[in-house]
């Protein structure tokens, strides 16, 4: 029981943002606004703000 109690507070005080790097205009933005270009080799992985500009 006490165990779970100070997971809870754990992740509280740690905010998770992962983001990740544009590839095309080196801005870093969270996971929900990155697009992978499939139709590049190797995959591109841009900000949707890029994407809309690769198409
Ligand atoms: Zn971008």
């Amino acid at each position: 029981m006490a165990d779970e109690v100070s997971k809870k507070e754990d992740k509280a005080t740690r905010p998770l943002v992962i983001k990740f790097k544009c590839q095309r205009c080196g801005k870093d933005k969270p996971l929900e606004d990155m697009r992978s270009v499939t139709r590049f080799l190797p995959v591109l992985v841009v900000c949707r703000d890029c994407v809309r500009e690769l198409r």
